[in-house]
């Protein structure tokens, strides 16, 4: 059976391809892409953009233990409707993905989903930030990295050792870069905004000192170190630092710190409590450049899912996190390339090829003999985001009502085509 994708505007950064033509899928695999293509099944992609489908390598999906905010398979059904063909879960389920029975139970859950759902392992037990996690037998049940999100390692001693444990199997090691003592009982960025507003906020510092200290244990230990979600202008200038040193960093940041500030606060909105938090124009700006020049390697979403007991309360007790399956192409698209600030391919390449890379996965490419993992959209098109319509449990976000660009058509796994 041969799918033919016709006239799309194939964009596949890793094999430098950017041109409107067909493609072939057959037995889930892209088998050609060319001109004048045959197939069994003729699927006409005049007008949109054919791109690897994304691959977020930063997602919660609640599963077990918090069913009532995500589970895997309504993650993977959100990250379909956002044209994410490959998810990787953080670690911090209840009970943890500390050991290989959770890691275990997370992959057969996610091989009953339509998309590609691979998992980390917590560092620590617990993610108690105390006594390193089983990692020899969470690699062997099949993680795809090591993870200390949402639970930043404190003990700069315990991380050392995380990261010669972790380099032994050569799994990356992604960090949450956080210094608990700044950001104790804090709902916001510090400055202006939070004293006007009132809200206890914690310094950038407390990312940068996590962030230089990770860099600097990278260094110390050579383990492959991802940091997580770049929030602000001194992280990225650390990191840019790093790299011209050639230490081997990689970093990513997320939609909602190269498209929104602090200002979303204002309203004390608690959709708008994000960890770390939302910052200034300035560092948006850092953040945005970081992406341009290479010192940020990925956009990943930081899908946070919250009930909404957890997240429609008073703002000093609202949980922290966004969702951003279903809207990360397009808000990325809309700050990003509508604005001429970076070009598609380049917007895509951060969103596949990139992360597929960091991750060591074949993932991330339309170059034949890959998956068939395909993302449709039209470029163009605007669209106005409706929680109400998402397929997350999360309808947390304060993107709700306001209008982006750039719509997915359809996504395809392994052949499969789901189409919206
Ligand atoms: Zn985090």
């Amino acid at each position: 059976m041969r799918k033919l994708f016709k006239n799309g505007h194939i964009i596949d950064p890793a094999s430098s391809t950017d041109r409107v033509c067909d493609i072939v899928i057959e037995d889930g695999k892209v088998a050609e892409i060319g001109e004048n293509l045959s197939g069994d099944e003729v699927i006409d992609c005049s007008g949109y953009v054919i791109a690897p489908g994304l691959v977020d390598m930063h997602v919660h999906m609640r599963e077990p233990g918090q069913e009532n905010k995500e589970t895997i398979a309504t993650a993977a059904q959100a990250a379909l409707a956002g044209g994410v063909t490959t998810i990787l879960g953080m670690p911090n389920t209840v009970p943890a993905a500390d050991n290989a029975s959770v890691v275990t139970f997370i992959l057969s859950q996610g091989a009953k989903t339509p998309v590609n759902v691979l998992t980390t392992g917590a560092a620590t037990k617990s993610n108690a930030g105390k006594e390193m996690a089983e990692i020899g037998l969470m690699f062997e049940a099949g993680i795809t990295a090591v993870s200390d999100d949402a639970f930043p390692v404190q003990n700069s001693d315990l991380m050392r050792r995380v990261m010669e444990y972790t380099k032994m199997f050569d799994l990356p090691i992604l960090l949450h870069c956080e210094d608990k003592d700044l950001t104790m009982g804090t709902v916001m960025n510090e400055g202006a905004v939070s004293t006007h507003l009132g809200l206890a906020a914690s310094p950038k510092a407390a990312e940068e000192i996590a962030v230089r200290r990770n860099i600097a244990l990278c260094e110390l230990t050579g383990c492959r170190t991802h940091i997580q979600h770049v929030s602000c202008a001194g992280s990225v200038e650390a990191v840019r630092l790093a790299k011209s040193k050639g230490i081997p960093v990689t970093a990513e940041t997320c939609p909602q710190y190269f498209s929104l500030t602090e200002k979303e606060l204002e309203t004390y909105n608690p959709a708008a409590k994000v960890n770390p938090p939302l910052r200034t124009d300035e560092d948006v700006e850092a953040v945005k450049a970081g992406l341009k020049d290479g010192t940020l390697d990925v956009i990943a979403t930081d899908h946070a899912p919250h009930a909404a007991e957890d997240k429609d309360v008073e703002i000093m007790y609202a949980a922290f996190g966004m969702t951003g399956l279903e809207t990360s192409l397009a808000l990325s698209i809309t700050s990003l390339v509508k604005t001429g600030f970076m070009t598609l391919p380049e917007l895509i390449a951060l969103m596949t090829a990139a992360p597929a890379k960091v991750l060591g996965i074949d993932k991330g490419t339309l170059a034949p003999g890959a998956d068939g993992d395909m993302v449709v959209f039209d470029p163009d098109e605007e669209w106005t985001v409706d929680v109400t319509k998402f397929r997350s449990k999360g309808k947390n976000t304060v993107l709700d009502g306001r209008k982006l660009t750039g719509k997915v058509k359809m996504t395809v796994v392994g052949g499969d085509v789901y189409k919206f």
